[in-house]
C-alpha cells in the first residue's frame, strides 16, 4: 500500500466540514441521497460560497436553523433526482452551486419565501425564488 494515502484520509473527513460562511458547512450543501458522486469543481464551490454569505447566514441571521435539502448537484446527482420524478430542471442553478433548497423547522414556507423576497427588495442578489410545499428553491 502507499503509505501516503493515510494522509488523505483525514482531509477527506475535514472537507465536509468546511465552513463556507458563518452558518453552512460544504458537506450541507453538498449532500446527496442519490448515492451519487457530488464533488463541486472550485467555481461551484465560489458559487456556494456567495450563496452563504449573501444569502442563506443572512436568513439563517434572521431566522434562526435553516435546513438545507438540495445545494450544489454534480450532472450524476441531478439525473438521478429527475429520473426518480424529482423537480430537478436540466440546467438547474443547482449544477453550478448557485441554488439550495431550504426549509425552517420553526417556519412555513411561505414565512421563509417572504423574508427572502424582503432580503431580495432590500439589494440581495436573489436571482430565482420559488416557493414549494416543503421548501423554498433560492438561487443568486
Ligand atoms: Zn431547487
Amino acid at each position: 500500500m502507499d503509505w501516503r494515502i493515510l494522509l488523505l484520509i483525514p482531509l477527506l473527513l475535514l472537507v465536509p466540514r468546511r465552513k463556507l460562511g458563518r452558518y453552512f458547512t460544504l458537506g450541507e450543501l453538498t449532500k446527496t441521497k442519490t448515492g451519487k458522486p457530488n464533488v463541486p469543481p472550485a467555481a461551484a464551490v465560489a458559487n456556494l460560497q456567495a450563496l452563504v454569505s449573501y444569502v442563506l447566514d443572512p436568513l439563517r441571521e434572521k431566522l434562526g436553523p435553516i435546513y438545507v435539502t438540495s445545494g450544489y448537484r454534480s450532472k450524476a446527482v441531478n439525473d438521478a433526482l429527475r429520473s426518480q420524478g424529482y423537480q430537478a430542471a436540466k440546467n438547474s442553478l443547482h449544477l453550478q452551486g448557485r441554488a439550495a433548497d431550504i426549509y425552517s423547522k420553526q417556519y412555513t414556507p411561505a414565512i421563509v419565501y417572504g423574508t427572502l423576497q424582503d432580503m431580495k427588495s432590500a439589494g440581495a442578489p436573489i436571482h430565482q425564488l420559488i416557493e414549494y410545499k416543503g421548501h423554498v428553491h433560492v438561487a443568486i
